[in-house]
């Protein structure tokens, strides 16, 4: 089994050849970072416009790498939910033009179950069932995969994501864009305890998360110190800001793990890459005696490979697409 996959739902345009569902013969990601930087953040249209631009080449170079013929192919899978909608559609067309063009059936991916399935490819021997938090620039779920297919939503984040608190606390001080990576890199050279901020529990569901809040007590934190006229140390606040997301992630999803009798616990999602938030599970795994999984770096974050993965999964129960497929910009799990 060999297939094409493409991922456009933010972005980074990326094309992928994944043999047998775990097997990554190429993984191609042209990232707009660059573009949208000087913006401090995604601006949907430009967005869109750079995946129309990139895809043709991102495709060929995917095949080429594979060193595939089209004729080879079993199918295409396509991300078509969530994302932008614009940069979602540029991925969803393509992969339809080649779904007809080359007589191969189309499959549709949620970005989320790509996310999970990147764990499959880093870690060939494992399987569902397990808990997944699935932490990453609009999600911050704690998940029960029954199987490659079956998904339950044990708990959730009831405002901001994860990585949206990291972008946002990253921007506010002045770090810019893409924020995870800098605040964890700023946050190794400051005390976790010079500065503590909080962590939000709901009584009626002790897995849901809440970071909007971490986000308004940095701010008030800046403007206090603003107004007192005292000196901030950015890296205190960085140290102290990721602490708080790492352990309310942490204590959320080991919850939910013991409480679902579970002895597997895997990690995905852009934040899943943060060196904190895997060494807090990695204790916390150990401490428990459960078996913990996560991505490797480049397999966190966006890539088609992922999607060639999850799409193998559909692909195995005979779940197709058609030509009438649209992409769903708020697509649920
Ligand atoms: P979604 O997958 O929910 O649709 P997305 O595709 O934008 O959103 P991802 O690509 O999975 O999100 O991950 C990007 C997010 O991960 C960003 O918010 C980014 O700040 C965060 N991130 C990436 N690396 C790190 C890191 N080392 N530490 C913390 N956060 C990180
Ligand atoms: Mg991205
Ligand atoms: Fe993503």
């Amino acid at each position: 089994n060999l297939i094409l996959a493409i991922e456009s739902s933010c972005d980074e345009t990326s094309a992928a050849v994944v043999k047998n569902g775990r097997q990554v013969l190429s993984n191609i990601i042209s990232s707009q970072i660059d573009i949208h930087k000087k913006f401090g953040g995604v601006v949907p249209e430009v967005a869109s416009r750079n995946h129309v631009l990139n895809i043709s080449t991102v495709v060929a170079e995917a095949m080429e790498t594979a060193a595939v013929s089209y004729d080879d192919l079993s199918a295409v899978a396509v991300t078509y939910g969530p994302g932008l909608i614009g940069a979602l559609l540029v991925g969803v067309s393509y992969a339809k033009a080649v779904s007809a063009a080359k007589n191969i059936p189309l499959i549709a991916v949620n970005h989320i179950h790509g996310h999970i399935a990147a764990n499959y490819i880093t870690h060939p021997d494992l399987e569902p069932p397990f808990v997944c938090l699935v932490a990453s620039g609009g999600h911050s779920h704690i998940l029960h995969v029954k199987t490659y297919t079956e998904f339950e939503i044990l708990g959730r984040t009831r405002d901001d994501a994860a990585g949206e608190a990291f972008d946002k606390i990253a921007r506010v001080i002045g770090l810019g864009y893409p924020g995870g990576p800098k605040v964890e890199a700023l946050a190794k050279e400051g005390s976790i305890d010079a500065v503590t901020f909080p962590q939000v529990e709901f009584s009626d569901n002790p897995y849901d998360f809440s970071f909007s809040g971490v986000k308004t007590s940095v701010i008030n934190y800046l403007h206090t110190k603003e107004q007192k006229q005292e000196e901030v140390n950015r890296a205190d606040i960085a140290a102290g800001f990721q602490k708080a997301v790492v352990e309310a992630l942490t204590k959320h999803t080991l919850r939910a793990a013991e409480n679902m009798g579970a002895d597997k616990l895997v990690l995905a999602g852009g934040v899943s890459a943060n060196g904190a938030l895997r060494a807090s599970f990695e204790a916390a795994a150990r401490d428990k005696q459960l078996q913990l999984f996560y991505p490797q770096p480049v397999l966190c974050t966006d890539n088609a490979a992922m999607i060639g993965c999850a799409g193998f999964y559909k692909y195995k129960s005979n779940d197709f697409a058609d030509s009438s497929l649209n992409a769903v910009a708020n697509l649920k799990l």
